[in-house]
């Protein structure tokens, strides 16, 4: 599962091109979900073109809010709905900074959505708690949000670093690897029904590392910023997940 996280990026202009470049290098495979949260105002024009290009990618939006009505600026399930979108990421460290999203808010989104909509659960230490040695217990604690919830297959968590994103610094694969395999056993032991989800590991992920990151056995694929933004780099990385570049 790659999944691209536009962020507050793109034009019309843009999309294209992106199309464009993501078919020149990408081969076709069957291996994998492939994601694109576009800004919800490029979503109907990336749909439209996706299609007119008859690409298999799949698309959603970088966060939802809780409620219709009079709520300005906000985008509610049903307008993501309406656009046929199908994933929502939620808790991305970005909303949780700039925008003050609390545990609180992401446990209310996942009461809204996580029957509606596949879900990314975005989470990660900060650069001082990991020098303090605090990754599992700042993960544990934003895991909180999923404690005795009967959760779906669909439900994916991304881990991501807060300082490795944007940075060009990451942890090493077997780190990562080692976390991942702590994500999934608490959300296992924490869900009703004991799923184990696929998690994702998102931070500088780009083409000349994405390999070293997809060889560790729970690493299920990748949330990326940056290097998704050009078509080109994006669709290597899809390649090298589906072992076909
Ligand atoms: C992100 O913000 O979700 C992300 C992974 O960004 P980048 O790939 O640019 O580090």
């Amino acid at each position: 599962m790659i999944v691209a996280n536009w962020k507050c990026n793109g034009s019309k202009i843009m999309i294209q091109d992106w199309i464009s470049k993501f078919k020149e290098t990408y081969v076709t495979s069957n291996n994998s979900y492939i994601g694109i949260a576009p800004s919800y105002i490029h979503i109907e024009h990336l749909s439209n073109n996706l299609k007119a290009n008859s690409l298999d990618i799949t698309y959603g939006v970088q966060n939802i809010d809780l409620s219709s009505g009079a709520r300005t600026s906000a985008i509610s399930l049903e307008m993501v709905q309406d656009m046929s979108c199908n994933f929502s990421i939620i808790g991305h460290s970005e909303m949780r900074i700039i925008f003050g999203e609390t545990n609180e808010n992401i446990s209310e989104k996942l009461d809204l959505i996580a029957k509606s909509l596949d879900v990314i659960l975005c989470i990660g230490e900060s650069a001082e708690e990991n020098i303090n040695n605090q990754t599992r217990e700042i993960l544990k604690q934003q895991l909180e949000v999923i404690n005795g919830r009967d959760l779906s297959q669909s439900f994916t968590i991304a881990y991501e670093p807060v300082w490795a994103i944007g940075t060009g610094k990451t942890p090493t694969p077997n780190q990562i690897n080692d976390i991942h395999k702590f994500i999934k056993d608490v959300v296992q032991s924490s869900t009703v029904n004991n799923i184990v989800p696929k998690v994702l590991y998102g931070g500088s992920v780009n083409e000349n590392n994405a390999q070293s990151f997809f060889n560790e056995d729970y690493v299920d694929g990748a949330l990326i910023g940056g290097a998704s933004l050009n078509g080109n780099s994006f669709a290597k990385i899809v390649n090298i997940f589906n072992g076909v570049n």
